[in-house]
């Protein structure tokens, strides 16, 4: 074979390679954009509302570099599932995806919501188990969450956690766009439930509605045993995960909280606490 043969060869091997990271480089790119985007913001938001942390005895802030760097390393591992689900669609290895629409794209959104959030939920219980807890244990170190701890896990703790976002091309074929705002709209959910602090405690967060709060995920960082939901409450309400005070404390946060504040500001904090003791039953 001439060498004039040889890389018309070469060029068709390469280029599904050259595609899937140019995907994987954009797609990680984008993904650390947004972790460092969301953590100032919410960290600059928490500053002024400091009545609003959760675990007034504990700061989580001392771990802060040591959960950026291990979140640089995850951030990867869940950019290239990400990558490999929207490659499979664009390789036609996945169903091709459905046609994006002005109709169809809040049903999809959130039926993408709900397949990411039984996923999680799932894997979540798995990572509790004795079998896989070693690679969920780093993620537990940050025993009161910051807005930098969502991605500090392990390289088998994200590649379990976040797999759906390639095996769920092959069961639903949503259309790419979907799939990449369920990812953004992730980063923003995951980044204000580590942040520590309290922004959404209101009847919308608690029974019989299945939205959460911070509050959901920070007492799963601080209690263990509940809560391994991520967007909703249902699948913990189904399979009687969910912490029995839960609903209570929500309820005893809400009204505690003086209107958020978007500017420094002098005066010493004047809001209740979220964390004051629950009311008893
Ligand atoms: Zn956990
Ligand atoms: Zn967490």
């Amino acid at each position: 074979m001439r060498v004039s043969e040889i890389v018309p060869v070469l060029m068709n091997a390469f280029d599904p390679l050259l595609t899937f990271l140019s995907l994987l480089a954009a797609v990680y790119g984008v993904t650390l954009a947004l972790y460092f985007l969301y953590g100032l913001a919410i960290t600059w938001l928490n500053r002024r509302n400091p009545e609003r942390r959760i675990q007034t005895g504990r700061r989580g802030d001392k771990r802060m570099w040591a959960e950026i760097g291990q979140s640089t390393i995850s951030i990867l591992v869940t950019s290239t599932s990400v990558s490999l689900g929207l490659f499979s669609q664009h390789m036609g290895w996945a169903p091709t995806p459905w046609q994006l629409t002005w109709w169809n794209a809040l049903p999809l959104f959130f039926l993408c919501m709900v397949i990411s959030d039984l996923w999680f939920y799932g894997a979540h219980r798995l990572l509790h188990t004795k079998l896989f807890y070693g690679h969920h244990a780093f993620h537990h170190r940050s025993v009161a969450p910051t807005a930098w701890s969502h991605d500090s896990m392990t390289v088998v703790d994200t590649a379990l956690s976040q797999a759906h976002h390639t095996l769920m091309v092959f069961i639903v074929p949503f259309p790419p766009l979907i799939i990449l705002a369920n990812r953004a709209y992730d980063q923003i959910n995951g980044t204000f439930g580590h942040a520590g602090f309290e922004y959404f405690a209101s009847p919308g967060a608690r029974f019989p509605s299945p939205m959460l709060c911070a509050f959901f995920h920070d007492q799963h960082h601080s209690e263990f045993r509940y809560n391994y939901g991520n967007y909703f409450s249902f699948w913990d309400r189904v399979f009687g995960t969910i912490a029995p005070d839960y609903d209570r404390r929500v309820k005893a946060m809400e009204g505690l909280h003086r209107p958020l504040r978007l500017s420094a500001g002098n005066g010493p904090a004047s809001g209740g606490r979220v964390n004051s003791p629950p009311p008893k039953a």
